[in-house]
């Protein structure tokens, strides 16, 4: 099924590539956080973290490490947000796995998780032991 990425990886949406390989393709978001937020986008079109295959994920997360390295060489940023927002419910619109590669500078004042839960008493705890891997 066709999505944005698809399109703009068969050149019929137009957009600012910086890195191709067989797996992936790295482009300027349109609506930066910071300027030079990079997308590190699987070619195909695997809507999901849990139905991208493993070696394809390990590649995402290893060119964008590499494109971190150089956003820190280029922009100077101090830091990193490096970004998979995994599913409608967490704010992905462009069901396509994608991983954000935001640069970020000492008091930029962006400030990308706003709100906060707080835990009860023993609330931590008996998260840990729901979530703690066997
Ligand atoms: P997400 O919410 O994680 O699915 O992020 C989708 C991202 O794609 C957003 O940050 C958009 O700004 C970006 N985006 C949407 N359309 C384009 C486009 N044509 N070129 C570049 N980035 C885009």
């Amino acid at each position: 099924m066709d999505t944005i990425f698809t399109k703009i990886d068969k050149g019929e949406i137009p957009s600012t590539k910086v890195y191709e390989d067989d797996i992936c393709f790295v482009i300027l978001d349109i609506n930066p956080v910071k300027k030079g937020h990079c997308l590190v986008i699987s070619k195909q079109p695997y809507p999901n973290m849990g139905s991208c295959p493993d070696d394809v994920l390990n590649h995402l997360i290893l060119v964008a490490k590499k494109i971190e390295k150089k956003q820190r060489e280029v922009l100077g940023n101090q830091g990193s947000n490096i970004i998979i927002n995994n599913d409608p419910a967490s704010g992905q619109e462009v069901p396509h796995i994608h991983v954000h590669v935001i640069p970020r500078f000492e008091g930029d004042g962006r400030k990308h998780f706003q709100d906060h839960d707080k835990y009860a008493d023993g609330e931590m705890k008996a998260f840990g032991d729901r979530l703690r891997l066997s």
